[in-house]
């Protein structure tokens, strides 16, 4: 299992590349929510997404290591993160995306020089790929959550929240194949265990909830939820252990709430965040944590949105301010 110390090896390995992000907050959104709530703002790191924290640690490992390539497969975060880091280290990358993949996410990758590879249109598809790509050319592939390097970055976001906010009481991170939440879970537990950690999930993606309730890793079948960052099918096989060793809960919002949450946070607080992040928004506006008067810190993971898409999203009546 992944330590503190791999957390703490993690900044230090980092720390010349990603931003120690603000804490934002808002009087109005504490008062809605009846808690002091603070946004971890992720969506102002480098790439737009903590996703550059892991996939730094473990570029840099593989290239201490002799890789002359790395790959990844993902058109999202994920697919961006690894082909900045690469850029900068001055190795190649090449990161397999969907054929339906859209042309904004495909030029952000092109824009750090990543190389571009279509495969299919599922993560089936591609994974295998992605990893095929490595080995043929003796790279490495780079997963997106279920890695202890990957994990350890990610956990790095923890510690920079314990510092921040030093009485916090609540943090609450999205959860999609669990690579932040176990990340920062490890970073908070062994740190200031006090501190209680609660995962969201959208609804209609629900797969670490599911898994916990049985007790063990169970996936669903393909989701539409607007968080795409938080589609994956089930929780990763290092990641889920973690999980049930630490989390204190798991809660699950609706796209509703979802979208009222996101609305918030763009004509409110001027934070250009992308749907993956409102869930932990949600989860406090709409009183899922069973928590008031504390010290709320909700991780906002990135934000990365397609802004032309943005405004459909949104019906033109029938979204007030709440
Ligand atoms: C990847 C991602 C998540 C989910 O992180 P996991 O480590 O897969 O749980 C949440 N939000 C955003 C914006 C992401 O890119």
């Amino acid at each position: 299992m992944v330590t503190i110390n791999n957390i703490h090896q993690a900044r230090e390995q980092i720390s010349d590349i990603i931003n120690e992000t603000p804490i934002i907050s808002s009087k109005q959104l504490s008062s809605i929510c009846g808690n002091e709530v603070f946004l971890k703002g992720e969506h102002l790191q480098k790439t737009g997404s903590f996703k550059i924290r892991g996939a730094t640690n473990k570029v840099k490992r593989a290239v201490n290591e002799g890789a002359s390539l790395v790959t990844a497969a993902s058109s999202g975060n994920h697919g961006q993160a690894v082909a900045y880091i690469a850029n900068v280290l001055g190795v190649p990358a090449t990161i397999v995306v969907p054929e339906d993949a859209t042309v904004s996410k495909i030029n952000a990758i092109k824009g750090y020089n990543g190389e571009i590879e279509t495969c299919g249109t599922t993560s089936m598809e591609r994974l295998p790929r992605a990893m095929e790509l490595a080995e043929l050319k003796e790279g490495v592939y780079i997963p997106p959550y279920d890695d202890p390097y990957i994990i350890a970055g990610q956990g790095t976001v923890g510690l920079e929240i314990l510092e921040q906010l030093d009485d916090v009481d609540v943090v609450v991170v999205p959860i999609g194949g669990g690579g932040l939440i176990s990340g920062v879970l490890t970073a908070i537990k062994n740190t200031k265990p006090h501190v209680k950690v609660i995962g969201v999930e959208p609804e209609i993606a629900n797969d670490t909830y599911l898994s916990l309730e049985k007790g063990a890793i169970t996936s669903i079948s393909g989701t539409t939820t607007m968080a795409d960052g938080l589609r994956t099918s089930q929780p990763g096989d290092l990641t889920f252990p973690i999980v049930q060793k630490y989390l204190d809960d798991i809660v699950l919002v609706s796209e509703e709430e979802l979208r009222h949450a996101l609305f918030f946070v763009l004509e409110r607080m001027k934070q250009l965040i992308e749907p993956s992040s409102a869930v932990s928004v949600a989860a406090v506006m709409f009183d899922k944590l069973g928590v008031s008067d504390k010290n709320v810190a909700c991780v906002i993971s990135g934000g990365n949105v397609d802004v032309r898409k943005l405004g459909e999203i949104f019906p033109k009546q029938g979204l007030g301010v709440m």
